[in-house]
């Protein structure tokens, strides 16, 4: 597998043959602001001590405070945790929040967890990070294997240490800490804002079947609201197993499933209409969508040529390698970025901030109202620079971000050391 963050580097390379930014920038977004890793001890409930290895990545605070989730993963590494944070910093960019990028992550298998080891963990990774994150600083939120009940953990930890409740200090928090309405379901919902916009742009008005790659917080919201629209959704994964159903599965029916036995896997042996296939089978299947959003790199060098799909709408951050994406453009499957596809979830976040800083909170009709002018202003810049140049929406949104940062970048002058 090719190194991620070299791979996230060489879209940026791309992108900046279609702008004019000076070569100060680029060099300074091809490095972290500032990276800590870590080692949290923590009590297990035997009485044992263990130790975790855990990062937090500042990439770019150009924009503003830093900004993104903390994984939970047995795979998580540094050069993930700072792809990552170099994604968002390009993420918050593309739909103009005052943020820079962040990431954190612990290596660890939460399953195999208690709900007070991971308590402990939580809070720990807090302690660690406490000097690195703030409402003002980086503001981190879940990802891959957290929840709002570990939000709702770290953000009462942190508070602890300041002496004063600070909502602002993390995202998806629950509603009853301060949370905000909508945010649950908000990554999906903005890749649906996406994608309705460009409908007519992206051919989406025949015969409309659609793939889900992973049935978490966004695989399963979005198999909710594509079906609603009338989407057939006739492959769901999760990454124990995967469904085939060419007459549309019911996400909702198969979610049920999920939460009772832990696998999407379970529904297809109660219905004999749906078959139960393996994963390489589910990306093989043909579709006019397919929504990967499980984890990065599942497109690749391998599988590619074995896609067979008419549009990618990428809910997951990175789930197609730099190789494999050159091939999907060659063949002329469009690509819906992450960096837009996905963006829906740090926007609501940002409202969620905005709202423990005011103290005053939203509806959730006032969050979608808020939500939806702004995916479908970006997502239809992209797609007019991607059409006026002849590029990828890929390298479009980036060419897009790059200006937005450039622009940031020089206005703190010539002579800064905070930027630099
Ligand atoms: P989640 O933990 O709720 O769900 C992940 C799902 O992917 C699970 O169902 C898991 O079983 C499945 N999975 C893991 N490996 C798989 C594989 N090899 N094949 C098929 N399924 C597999 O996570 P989530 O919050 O839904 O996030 C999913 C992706 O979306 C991640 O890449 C994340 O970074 C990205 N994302 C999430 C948010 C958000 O707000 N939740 C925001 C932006 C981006």
């Amino acid at each position: 597998m090719e190194d991620m963050l070299q791979g996230a580097l060489s879209q940026l390379d791309v992108a900046a043959k279609y702008t004019d930014v000076h070569p100060e920038v680029l060099e300074k977004l091809r490095y972290p602001k500032e990276v800590l890793t870590t080692r949290l001890m923590i009590r297990m409930d035997n009485g044992s001590r263990r130790s975790f290895v855990a990062w937090r990545c500042r990439y770019d605070d150009t924009r503003g405070p830093t900004k993104g989730g903390i994984r939970y993963h047995p795979d998580a590494s540094l050069d993930e945790v700072v792809t990552l944070a170099f994604w968002m910093t390009f993420k918050c960019a593309v739909v103009g929040l005052p943020y820079g990028g962040g990431k954190g992550a612990i290596k660890v298998d939460p399953r195999e967890l208690s709900k007070s080891e991971l308590e402990r963990l939580s809070r720990a990774y807090v302690h660690a990070f406490a000097k690195m994150i703030g409402p003002d600083k980086d503001i981190p939120a879940p990802d891959v294997y957290t929840n709002a009940m570990i939000m709702g953990w770290m953000a009462d930890e942190y508070s602890s240490l300041m002496g004063y409740p600070c909502p602002g200090v993390i995202t998806g928090k629950p509603i009853a800490l301060g949370g905000s309405l909508g945010r649950e379901d908000a990554t999906a919902r903005g890749g649906f804002y996406v994608l309705k916009q460009l409908e007519k742009q992206l051919q989406l008005n025949g015969e409309r079947r659609a793939v889900i790659q992973g049935f978490g917080n966004a695989g399963h919201a979005i198999g909710r609201m594509l079906h609603e629209d009338g989407w057939k959704i006739i492959g769901i994964s999760d990454s124990c197993g995967a469904l085939h159903c060419p007459s549309g599965l019911d996400p909702d029916a198969v979610h049920k499933v999920k939460l009772k036995t832990g696998k999407v896997a379970d529904y297809g042996s109660e219905h004999s209409d749906v078959q139960v296939i393996d994963n390489a089978k589910l990306l093989a299947l043909e579709c006019e969508l397919l929504v990967p959003a499980a984890l990065e790199n599942q497109i690749h060098q391998g599988n590619v040529d074995s896609i067979n799909a008419g549009v990618i709408l990428e809910l997951a951050n990175g789930p197609i390698t730099s190789e494999a994406d050159q091939v999907l453009n060659s063949k002329g499957i469009v690509v819906v970025p992450d960096i837009l596809a996905n963006a829906g979830g740090v926007t609501v976040s940002y409202f969620e901030w905005v709202q423990n800083r005011q103290g005053y909170y939203w509806t959730a009709d006032e969050v979608q109202q808020r939500l939806k002018p702004i995916m479908e202003k970006e997502s239809m810049r992209v797609w007019n620079i991607a059409h006026s140049k002849n590029i990828p929406m890929r390298t479009a949104a980036y060419v897009h971000a790059l200006q937005c940062l450039s622009s940031a970048i020089e206005a703190h002058g010539t002579q800064s050391y905070f930027c630099a």
